[in-house]
């Protein structure tokens, strides 16, 4: 076992598809539940976006400490997105449960699944939108990518999809409240007090 599990603090993933506004559903759940649950920060090698501060939204770090890192088996997962690498460090969680927090991790669904390899006792929990056609809809809608990064964006949903089927969890988001309200329900039922 890898970390201290008698303090009873459950470490909770949750992934979604892109355009699902899953980090709207992450944010009202952390607002509404901040005394007991913090939201991971992860390392990231993309540059930062505008309002993005490192240590707050992400450790912003180069390739070759990312690279050097995975050498040493710091990461308790990782994965390459969009040309970026992102993961968690091991010690990072060890601290926030010795601090009495239960984690949330904002992750894609190949560090997901690396999460439930090494901690079978982390809870999975994927977020999906009603149907492929509403995402397609949601994704035109925002008018801000050209149809090749739709289509890739789409496959990308579909193989996301497919990877769900391993989570514990799957949480439809038709409607904001209904899907925070579903994952704390989710939350209550795997945290022992
Ligand atoms: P963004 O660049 O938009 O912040 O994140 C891109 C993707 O990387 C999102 O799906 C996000 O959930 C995922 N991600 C963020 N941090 C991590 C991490 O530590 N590990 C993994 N595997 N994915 C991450």
């Amino acid at each position: 076992m890898l970390y201290n599990v008698s303090m009873n603090k459950k470490l909770f993933v949750i992934s979604g598809c892109s355009g699902v506004g899953k980090g709207t559903v992450i944010n009202e759940f952390m607002k509404r539940n901040s005394e007991n649950f913090i939201l991971s920060v992860s390392c990231t090698t993309r540059k930062p976006r505008v309002g993005e501060i490192d240590g707050i939204h992400y450790f912003f770090i180069t390739k070759e400490e990312f690279e050097k890192n995975i050498l040493e088996g710091k990461f308790l997962e990782y994965a390459q997105f969009a040309e970026n690498y992102y993961g968690t460090k091991e010690k990072y969680i060890k601290q926030k449960f010795e601090e009495g927090f239960n984690i949330i991790l904002e992750i894609e669904t190949q560090g997901a699944l690396q999460v439930k390899e090494k901690m079978p006792e982390a809870v999975l929990i994927f977020i999906a939108p009603p149907s492929v056609e509403e995402l397609e809809n949601r994704l035109r809608g925002r008018h801000t990518e050209d149809e090749e990064t739709i289509q890739k964006r789409l496959a990308q949903v579909k193989t996301e999809l497919i990877r769900s089927k391993k989570y514990d969890y799957i949480v439809i988001n038709d409607n904001i409240n209904h899907a925070v309200e579903e994952i704390e329900k989710i939350t209550r039922d795997n945290v022992k007090e």
